[in-house]
C-alpha cells in the first residue's frame, strides 16, 4: 500500500494555475524524485503534501486514510466558501507519518544542536527529556556529529547543518521523508555527505520523496522520477526510463543543468 496518495492536485496564486493536477504515490522503501525547472510547482507540490499550503483540489491519502479532499469547482461556486477539504482527525494522523526537510536547513539558531533535535520529541510527541536526550544522541552519533551536540547551529558547515535537520526529522521517526532540494545551499564538496546520508536511508527502506537539481543522484537513487514543467508532469516512470525519454521539454532541461 502506498504510503502517500496524491491525486488530481491543483492550485492557483493571484489566478495563474501553478499545479494543474498532479498524480503520484509513493510506497514503503520506495525513493521518488521530482526534477523540474525552477518556478515548475515542485515545492508548492512538497508544501501541499506536507500541509503548509493548502491545494484548491485534489485528494491526499496517507496510509489509506484520506485527509484531504476537494472536487474541483468552478471560482463562481466556491465564492460562499466550500469546506475546506481536510478530514481534520485523518490530518492529525498523518502528521507523525512525514518529516519534511528544507533547503535552508531551517535550525533553531538559539537552540543547540542536541536542543534542535530533541524539541520536536518533547513538544511534539510529548517524550520524557531523559528519553529524547538518549534518542538525541544516538541520533548524532549516527549522523558522526557526537562532538558537536552542545554547539550552535552557526558554527557548522552547511552539510553538518542539513545532517541535524535530518537527524531532527528521524528523530520523530516519520515513515516518508520529504527533501526540498536538500543539497542546493551546500558547496559541492558538502553536498556528498549529505547525499550519502540520504543513499544510507534509502538501504532502510525509508520511503522519500525527493525534489533534486542532484541529477546524477536522482538518476542512481531513484525508484520512480516525475519531470515537472509549468505545472504539469511531462514525464513519469523509472529511473532509467525518464532520463532517457526523447521527450524535448526533459532534454532541454537535462541538457542545460549539466
Ligand atoms: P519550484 O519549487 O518548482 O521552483 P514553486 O512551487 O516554488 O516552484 O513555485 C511555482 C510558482 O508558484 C512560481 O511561479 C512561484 O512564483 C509561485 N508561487 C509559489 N508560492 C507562492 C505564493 N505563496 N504566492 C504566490 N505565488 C507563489
Ligand atoms: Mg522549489
Amino acid at each position: 500500500m502506498a504510503i502517500l496518495e496524491m491525486k488530481g492536485i491543483k492550485k492557483r496564486f493571484s489566478g495563474e494555475e501553478i499545479l494543474k493536477g498532479i498524480d503520484l504515490s509513493c510506497k514503503e522503501g520506495e525513493v521518488l524524485s521530482i526534477i523540474g525547472p525552477s518556478g515548475s510547482g515542485k515545492s508548492t507540490l512538497l508544501r501541499i503534501a506536507t500541509f503548509l499550503e493548502n491545494a484548491d483540489s485534489g485528494t491526499i491519502i496517507y496510509d489509506g486514510k484520506t485527509v484531504f479532499q476537494r472536487e474541483a469547482q468552478p471560482e463562481s461556486l466556491r465564492k460562499g466558501g466550500d469546506s475546506i477539504g481536510w478530514d481534520t482527525a485523518n490530518r492529525q494522523q498523518a502528521k507523525a507519518l512525514f518529516g519534511l526537510v528544507f533547503q535552508n536547513f531551517n535550525l533553531f539558531p538559539h537552540w543547540t544542536v542536541l536542543e534542535n533535535i530533541i524539541d520536536p520529541l518533547i513538544h511534539v510527541q510529548k517524550k520524557e527529556k531523559s528519553f529524547a536526550v538518549e534518542k538525541g544522541r544516538a541520533l548524532l552519533e549516527r549522523m558522526g556529529l557526537s562532538d558537536k551536540e552542545g554547539q550552535y547551529p552557526c558554527s557548522l558547515s552547511g552539510g553538518q547543518k542539513q545532517r541535524v535537520a535530518i537527524a531532527r526529522a528521524l528523530a520523530l521517526e516519520p515513515k516518508i521523508l520529504f527533501f526540498d532540494e536538500p543539497t542546493s545551499a551546500l558547496d559541492p564538496e558538502l553536498t556528498g555527505e549529505v547525499l550519502r546520508l540520504i543513499r544510507s536511508l534509502k538501504d532502510e527502506r525509508m520511503a522519500m520523496v525527493i525534489v533534486t537539481h542532484e541529477m546524477n543522484f536522482a538518476r542512481e537513487i531513484s525508484d520512480e522520477v516525475l519531470f515537472m514543467a509549468e505545472g504539469e508532469v511531462l514525464c513519469r516512470g523509472s529511473s532509467e526510463a525518464v532520463f532517457t525519454a526523447e521527450n524535448e521539454r526533459l532534454q532541454s532541461f537535462l541538457g542545460k543543468i549539466q
